[in-house]
């Protein structure tokens, strides 16, 4: 066979020659905007061209701060296909950890949206690699700011060369792109992308026993392209003709259902805080959701609640998926066999909560105390994984080891494996809540709690205790009609019935909000820090 290098070249170049007329819809802070894939396409040489102006050579990285746009889009493409490698940063770290990765990155260029100009001008002087900030804005002139050197987005693009060819010769193992994990201890730690593992994974995504991501798809990733790639969707999208729908800044479940109704949305992707904020937003007004074919949702374990309000309420099929920073992300997909279709309803959805079946090319081994654990859906171990999309080590750190060893990469994340080979997620290693030599699921327990009425989110968390170690608390958000009308007892009595006694909550605190990272995820670190004085130092 020929060894024809997979490079991200390709993507774009498809986009161009075969659906120049399929459109990227996309909001800013300027209001909605269609482009065809022929204008992205041509937008995207012109940027390219910059680059080169800009004396960027193969293998440098250019760093991102922006929202989900076209711009952002374009530079996805642009950067790579240049040579040189995109870094997606998480504008919402805090300035310590954004000053950290730009330096550990060694980023030339920052292309950013204006709202995240204040964050950098805090940390500007501590940036040693930075030569220039391009500004990606819909208004004729740039703000005020005391970056320097900056560049208007739209004027470097009109200068640009709207023929600039990509490059074609690039090794498909070299570095494409490169994003941060958000830390939950010490410093973020750099994943790399490679060009092949790009493609690969995005090849993943449109299996059909996987996310079937297609032409005739409209794809809107409500997850961060600054998280993860956006989970490699507009990668996919692109490659595949697909309609893009890129939901800019500041959006609501709001603007989200509107945007979902007025373009028909078929496949939409976000974490479960985005799913939960949908709901609200569908119980309380009146959307056309009847496009949609699959809400794709990770990041966090999605409550079999959630998912059977979407699907029996509002007839929306949801897909519960699994992955990391380190995996691309796609790991695991949960769609049901042919033959579990006819499961009794909670054994189904009880399945469809599990985190899944593994992809094709990727290879998994759970570890328990005495090697490899049984497939019995009950033995605990820590999963492995392998594959061409699964990183090898951590950018320039030495906490490598920690995590990529024997040609595995070592989760931390505790899980069971059944029959039919459906994983589910316990825990993370550090989440787990160990009473009296015991683990409890703060994941179950949690789960359990979202399924109550009254409830909107909840985290558990371990407290440490005398005489068992750790000792599981509740913490809770009530919905705003059920504030001041549900106790502890009441939510003690409702978990009762579902678990052994000593996994019960040793009390119910009611909160306002649940810390979270910012990708939505629960930062259980913080509410720990959070609740430290009351709990933890008595
Ligand atoms: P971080 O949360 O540290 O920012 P990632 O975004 O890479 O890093 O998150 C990866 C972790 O998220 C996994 O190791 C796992 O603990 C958790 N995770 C991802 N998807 C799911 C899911 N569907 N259910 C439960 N946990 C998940």
């Amino acid at each position: 066979m020929m060894d024809t290098p997979l490079i991200m070249t390709q993507i774009i170049e498809r986009a161009e020659k075969y659906f120049p007329k399929k459109e990227v819809v996309s909001r800013t802070d300027g209001g909605i905007h269609t482009f065809t894939y022929a204008e992205i396409a041509e937008r995207t040489r012109r940027l390219t061209s910059n680059l080169e102006k800009f004396g960027i050579q193969t293998g440098d990285r250019i760093g991102t701060l922006a929202w989900n746009h076209h711009r952002h889009l374009e530079a996805y493409f642009a950067i790579p296909c240049q040579g040189a490698v995109l870094h997606t940063i998480n504008m919402r770290l805090s300035p310590q950890h954004v000053s950290y990765i730009v330096n550990s990155a060694e980023d030339r260029l920052l292309l950013i949206d204006p709202d995240v100009i204040p964050l950098l001008e805090a940390i500007k002087d501590e940036l040693t690699t930075v030569e220039g900030y391009i500004i990606m804005t819909d208004k004729d002139e740039l703000p005020e700011t005391t970056l320097s050197p900056i560049y208007h987005y739209e004027k470097l693009l009109a200068e640009g060369n709207p023929k600039q060819p990509f490059i074609q010769t690039l090794d498909e193992n070299a570095p494409a792109g490169i994003c941060y994990t958000s830390a939950t201890t010490g410093n973020p730690k750099g994943v790399v992308y490679s060009h092949r593992g790009i493609l690969l994974h995005a090849i993943a995504l449109g299996l059909a026993d996987s996310t079937a991501i297609s032409e005739r798809d409209v794809a809107l990733p409500v997850v961060p392209m600054f998280h993860v790639n956006a989970w490699g969707m507009p990668f996919a999208s692109v490659w595949f003709g697909t309609k893009m729908v890129l939901p800019g800044p500041y959006f609501t479940p709001k603007i989200l259902a509107e945007l979902i109704e007025t373009e028909k949305v078929t496949i939409a992707a976000g974490v479960p805080t985005i799913w939960l904020g949908l709901l609200k937003e569908l119980e309380e007004g009146s959307h056309d959701t009847s496009s949609i074919r699959a809400v794709l949702c990770g990041g966090s374990a999605a409550p079999k609640s959630m998912i059977k309000t979407f699907e029996q309420k509002y007839g929306i099929p949801f897909l519960h998926a699994y992955g990391m920073t380190e995996t691309s992300p796609l790991v695991f997909v949960s769609k049901p066999k042919s033959y579990q279709e006819d499961l009794p309803e909670e054994e189904l959805y009880e399945l469809k909560a599990k985190q899944g079946l593994v992809s094709p090319m990727i290879e998994i081994k759970v570890i328990g105390q005495d090697g490899e654990v049984k497939p019995d859906g009950k033995e605990m171990g820590e999963l492995l994984i392998r594959g061409p999309w699964i990183a090898n080590e951590y950018f320039k750190d030495d906490r490598s080891g920690d995590t990529f060893k024997d040609g595995w990469l070592y989760t931390g994340d505790v899980v069971t494996i059944d029959e039919e080979g459906f994983v589910k997620i316990v825990d993370r290693t550090k989440d787990l809540i160990k009473s009296g030599g015991e683990w409890i699921s703060s994941v179950d327990i949690e789960n359990a709690l979202m399924a109550h009425e009254g409830i909107f989110e909840a985290a558990v968390i371990a407290v440490p205790h005398e005489k068992w170690q750790e000792r599981p608390i509740a913490c809770v958000v009530l919905k705003e009609a059920y504030k001041g009308q549900v106790s502890q007892e009441d939510i003690l009595g409702f978990l009762k019935p579902q678990f052994a006694k000593w996994w019960l909550p040793d009390e119910v605190v009611f909160l306002d909000e649940i810390p979270k990272t910012g990708v939505g995820k629960f930062l259980k670190r913080a509410l720990r820090n959070q609740l430290q004085d009351k709990y933890i130092n008595k």
